[in-house]
C-alpha cells in the first residue's frame, strides 16, 4: 500500500472563502489562531509500534515525492515570516532518520523571530546526537517510550531496543535539553499496568511524562474505541500509588492536561535525595476522551509538502506543487491562510460518520 494513494489532496488549491478576514495568520472559521507547525520529516520509521504501523512496515514515499532540504526550509520561513507561526515540533515517522535534519534545524534556529523548535523521536540514535541536536537549535525533545521493560518492548516495538531509549534520554538530560518529556502510549493487556512505574521512572531522572490516548490513526486500522485505555483509567491506575492535583494551570493549545505529582499513598518520599529539581507533574493527552480542538493552535505539514489542518482532516493543500510550479512566497502564504480558514470545529471521532483519515499517523507526523 502506498499511503499516498486517493488522498483528495485540493489540486487547485482551497476555495477563496470571500468571509475570510485579512488577517496574515493562520485564522480559522471557529475564531482559532494556529501558531504552532507540526512538520513530518519522512514517513519511514526503524521501529515497528503495533498502534502505529503493521511488522511490515509501510510502502515508503518516493524519495522525489518528499520535500527537498531548501523546499522544507522555505515553506518553514514563510511560516515563520508570514504566517506568524512561533513553534515548530519535528516529527515523522522517525524524523532522526531524515538526511540532513541538523541542517534543517539550524535553518530553523536562524530565522527571526527565532521559532521555539521541538523534536518528537521514539530515541534510537538519540544518545550519540543528543548533543549536535541541541547544536543545531533543538530547545526541547519528546521522546517515546511506552514500557520499562525489555520484553515488553520488543513487543509493542517488534524491535530490542529499550536500552538505546534509556540513553537517549540519559543523553538528551545531558545535553541541557529541558523538559524531557517521555510521551506513552497505554494498551489494554500490554503495558497498561505500567501507569505508576513510568511515573515512578520519570520523577527519579527528572522526566516529565505524559500519556497518549491511542487514537484511531494506525496504518492497519486495529483500533477499536472500546479496548482502548481511557484517560480515566489512566488516572485512576496513577492514584493507587500517587496523590495527584489538577494543576488547574491555563492549558492554551497545550493537548495534555496536567496534574502536579503531591505525594504517595504510603508517604514514602516522592523522590530519592539527588534527583533533578523539576516539579513533579504529569500530564495525559486525552485526544479521544475529552478533546481539546475548541483550543487548537496546530497546522501540519506533510514530508511531501501537503498541508493539515488536523491529525483527522480527510483533505490536504498541495504546497509542493506551488513550490515546484514557480509560485511566489505571498502566493504560497495565500494559499495555506485559506486552507487553514476551512479547518473543522473538531475531529468528530464521536460522530456516527467518522472517516479514519487515509494517511496514517506515521506519515503525517504524530
Ligand atoms: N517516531 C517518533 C516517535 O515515536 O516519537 C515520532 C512520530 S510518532 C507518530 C509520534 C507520537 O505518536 C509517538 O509518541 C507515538 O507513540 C504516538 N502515536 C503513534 N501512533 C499513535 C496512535 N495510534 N495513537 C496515539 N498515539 C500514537
Ligand atoms: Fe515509528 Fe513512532 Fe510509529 Fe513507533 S510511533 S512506529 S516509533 S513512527
Amino acid at each position: 500500500m502506498t499511503t499516498q494513494l486517493g488522498l483528495p489532496t485540493l489540486r487547485g488549491g482551497p476555495s477563496r472563502d470571500p468571509s475570510r478576514p485579512a488577517d496574515t495568520r493562520l485564522v480559522d472559521g471557529f475564531g482559532r489562531v494556529a501558531t504552532d507547525l507540526r512538520i513530518s520529516l519522512t514517513d519511514r520509521c526503524n521501529l515497528r509500534c503495533t498502534y502505529c504501523m503493521p511488522a511490515e512496515g509501510l510502502d515508503w514515499m518516493p524519495r522525489d515525492e518528499q520535500l527537498t532540504d531548501d523546499e522544507l526550509n522555505r515553506l518553514i520561513a514563510v511560516a515563520v515570516h508570514e504566517l506568524g507561526i512561533e513553534e515548530l515540533r519535528f516529527t515523522g515517522g522517525e524524523p532522526m532518520l531524515r538526511k540532513g535534519l541538523e541542517n534543517v534545524l539550524s535553518a530553523a534556529s536562524a530565522l527571526h523571530p527565532r521559532p521555539d523548535i521541538s523534536l518528537t523521536t521514539n530515541g534510537i540514535g538519540l544518545a550519540r546526537r543528543a548533543g549536535a541536536l541541541a547544536a543545531a537549535g533543538v530547545n526541547r525533545l519528546n521522546v517515546s517510550m511506552d514500557t520499562l521493560r525489555p520484553e515488553r518492548f520488543a513487543e509493542i516495538t517488534r524491535r530490542d531496543r529499550l536500552q538505546d531509549v534509556l540513553d537517549g534520554l540519559a543523553a538528551a538530560h545531558a545535553a541541557g535539553l529541558r523538559p524531557v518529556k517521555i510521551n506513552a502510549v497505554l494498551l489494554r493487556g500490554v503495558n497498561d499496568d505500567e501507569a505508576a512505574d513510568l511515573l515512578e521512572f520519570a520523577l527519579a531522572h527528572g522526566y516529565q511524562l505524559r500519556f497518549i490516548e491511542q487514537m484511531p490513526l494506525d496504518a492497519q486500522h486495529g483500533w477499536r474505541r472500546s479496548e482502548m485505555i481511557t484517560a480515566e483509567e489512566i488516572l485512576a491506575r496513577l492514584e493507587e500509588r500517587f496523590v495527584l492535583r489538577e494543576s488547574g494551570e491555563d492549558r492554551g493549545g497545550a493537548p495534555a492536561e496536567k496534574f502536579e505529582v503531591l505525594g504517595r499513598h504510603d508517604g514514602a518520599p516522592l523522590r530519592t535525595p539527588g534527583t533533578p529539581d523539576t516539579a513533579p507533574t504529569v500530564g495525559v493527552i486525552a485526544s479521544v476522551t475529552r478533546p481539546f480542538c475548541g483550543a487548537c493552535d496546530r497546522t501540519r505539514l506533510t514530508a511531501d509538502g501537503q498541508v493539515r489542518t488536523c491529525l483527522f482532516a480527510t483533505g490536504e493543500t498541495d504546497l509542493r506543487a506551488m513550490l515546484r510550479g514557480g509560485a511566489t512566497d505571498a502566493e504560497i502564504a495565500d494559499t495555506w491562510r485559506y486552507a487553514m480558514w476551512g479547518k473543522k470545529a473538531g475531529h468528530g471521532i464521536d460522530d456516527p460518520g467518522f472517516l479514519q483519515p487515509t494517511r496514517p499517523m506515521s506519515s503525517i507526523g504524530g
